[in-house]
């Protein structure tokens, strides 16, 4: 055997490191494939950050679309943790302050999936209510859910049916992609891909198009403090429509930062709110 394969499997805790850099990296690039950039999964997204990017893609491919959801990918981080973990009740409820000095929109992209239910509960518990934009095949899979977040006082936007870069299609496919999707007077295209002609079907079909202010960036799974400062930090004031995700992936991070995002907003003097109108 060369000497530098004895040495790779010599030092244990240098394997340690790198079967555990292997899983990440796995995990990573699975995550990457369900971003739908090669066109085989639509998924969750590298949403843009910015309301005119407009992100140069492949076309989608007129073969047929794997429709099944990805199934969440067992947390590799510390902060972990399974949608049916519970969450600990003092860290899980917070009130909203009595005199908000405004308003913070949390909005949740690519749902309904196995940890939409954690999010609604951490709302609840909040007093709190979000928007979801969620994805029209999706919402297929999971029947039970859209009614299930209306219920508790959230709301659903657009998100359209397959998750695809709208800036690709004719008019034609925008039409239906945006008709097959969720119900809603809001719409959120995928990657936050947006362009004239896409807007200009958005207006077509009465649809009011919704980007964000702040990205979180939680589907890199940056870790729950770091996304706690994403969601809370100075960039976030009145008004700011922040981006997270229930669904495209695993989420476990997001639906564990969640309660202290929320108890965070409310010490900052904010209340938590769906977007009004969709
Ligand atoms: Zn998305």
């Amino acid at each position: 055997m060369p000497q530098h394969e004895s040495t790779r499997w010599v030092h244990a805790p240098f394997n340690g490191l790198l079967l555990a850099a292997l899983v990440l990296g796995v995990a990573v690039t699975a995550t990457t494939e369900n971003s739908g950039d090669n066109g085989s999964v639509v998924a969750s997204p590298s949403p843009v950050a910015s309301a005119s990017r407009t992100v140069e893609r492949k076309a989608p491919t007129a073969k047929p679309r794997r429709t099944k959801e990805p199934v969440p990918k067992k947390p590799v981080v510390r902060e972990s943790m399974t949608p049916s973990t519970p969450l600990a009740p003092s860290r899980k409820s917070s009130k909203p302050p009595a005199n908000p000095r405004g308003i913070v929109y949390l909005t949740f992209d690519d749902g309904p999936s196995p940890y939409t239910p954690a999010i609604l509960d951490v709302l609840r518990a909040t007093r709190s209510t979000a928007t979801f934009f969620e994805v029209g095949f999706r919402q297929a899979q999971h029947p039970a859910t859209p009614a299930h977040v209306r219920a508790r006082g959230s709301n659903i936007g657009n998100h359209t049916y397959s998750h695809w870069d709208l800036t690709t299609l004719t008019p034609a496919e925008i039409r239906s992609q945006v008709a097959r999707g969720p119900r809603s007077r809001c719409v959120r295209p995928p990657f936050g891909a947006t362009n004239p002609r896409v807007q200009r079907v958005f207006r077509q079909q009465g649809l009011r198009q919704v980007l964000w202010t702040v990205d979180t960036l939680d589907w890199k799974r940056p870790g729950v403090t770091h996304l706690i400062e994403a969601a809370t930090g100075p960039k976030v004031r009145a008004g700011s429509i922040v981006l997270m995700h229930d669904g495209g992936g695993d989420r476990s991070q997001t639906v564990a930062a969640l309660p202290r995002i929320i108890a965070t907003l409310h010490q900052r003097g904010y209340v938590v709110r769906r977007i009004p109108g969709c």
